[in-house]
C-alpha cells in the first residue's frame, strides 16, 4: 500500500467525521449570523423533493403554523423510490414513503387532503424531458393558484443535490407562471453537509438567513422525523442531529 493509498483510506475513515464536525460548526455559525424571526400568520406551501425533506427542513415551522390554525399544504415532487433500504422491496418503497409522509405530516398537523404527490421518478428532476418538465410546472402552477400561499418554502438553490436544486428552479418558474404574489423562503438540507468546507454560500446569502425558534414544537418535529423509519437508519451519523435543534434556518430570496 503506497502513501497515497494510506491517505485515501484514512480520508475514507475520518472524512465523514470531519464532514459531520464541520457541518455542525457551520450550522451553529449560521445561528449567530442569522436574524431571529417570529412565525408569521401567512399560509404556507412547502415543496419537498423527497418524503422527509419537508419535515427535516420545515417541520417546526409547519407545526407552529398549524398550532395557530394557519393553513399549510405540502407538495412532494418525486416518488422517493431510490431511497430504499435493503429490507424494503422495490415494489413497496413508493407506497411506504407516501405513508410515512402522511404519518409525519399528521403529527405536524397537516391533513392528507392538504398533502400532494406529483410522483416524478426519484433523481429525475434535473433532466426531465421538455414535455415532462412542462407537465410538472403545470401541476405546481395549479397547486399555487388554488391555494395562493402567502409563503412558499423550497430547498435552497445551492443545496448540492440534483433533485433539491431542480425543485427550487421548478417552483421558481411555477410561481412566475402562476402570477401569484408570495414570499419565497429556502431551507437547507444538504448544503452544509456535502463538502461543507467548499460550500458555495456567500456572505450576502448569510445576510439573508433567518432563524425561527421552534422550542415549543421541537419534540413533535423529532417524532415526525422518527416516523420516517425507511430513511432515518440510512442517513449519515450526525446528520439528523442538526434537525433536532430548537431552531430552523431559512433564507429569504
Ligand atoms: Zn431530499
Amino acid at each position: 500500500m503506497g502513501s497515497r493509498q494510506i491517505v485515501t483510506q484514512l480520508l475514507m475513515i475520518i472524512g465523514p467525521k470531519i464532514c459531520s464536525i464541520t457541518a455542525g460548526i457551520l450550522y451553529r455559525f449560521l445561528y449567530f449570523k442569522s436574524h431571529p424571526v417570529a412565525v408569521s400568520q401567512k399560509s404556507a406551501m412547502v415543496f419537498s423533493p423527497h418524503q422527509d425533506d419537508e419535515t427535516l427542513g420545515c417541520g417546526g415551522m409547519i407545526a407552529l403554523k398549524r398550532s395557530l390554525g394557519v393553513p399549510v399544504e405540502v407538495v412532494f415532487l418525486t416518488d422517493g423510490q431510490y431511497g430504499r433500504p435493503e429490507w424494503i422491496t422495490p415494489e413497496t418503497i413508493i407506497e411506504i414513503r407516501q405513508q410515512e409522509a402522511v404519518n409525519a405530516l399528521a403529527i405536524l398537523g397537516v391533513a392528507i387532503s392538504e398533502t400532494h404527490f406529483v410522483n416524478q421518478i426519484d433523481g429525475s428532476l434535473q433532466d426531465l424531458p421538455h414535455s415532462q418538465r412542462q407537465y410538472v410546472i403545470n401541476q405546481l402552477v395549479q397547486r399555487l393558484q388554488s391555494f395562493t400561499p402567502g409563503e412558499v418554502y423550497v430547498p435552497h438553490s445551492k443545496d448540492i443535490h440534483g433533485d433539491h436544486e431542480a425543485t427550487y428552479k421548478l417552483v421558481q418558474e411555477a410561481i412566475a407562471v402562476s402570477g401569484i404574489q408570495t414570499e419565497l423562503l429556502e431551507y437547507p438540507i444538504w448544503m452544509l453537509w456535502q463538502d461543507p468546507i467548499f460550500f458555495d454560500l456567500k456572505f450576502k446569502d448569510m445576510a439573508n438567513a433567518y432563524r425561527l425558534a421552534i422550542d415549543s414544537v421541537k419534540d413533535r418535529k423529532k417524532q415526525a422525523i422518527e416516523s420516517y423509519t425507511s430513511q432515518t437508519s440510512s442517513l449519515p451519523t450526525g446528520f439528523l442531529n442538526r434537525f433536532f435543534l430548537p431552531y430552523e434556518i431559512f433564507f429569504k430570496n
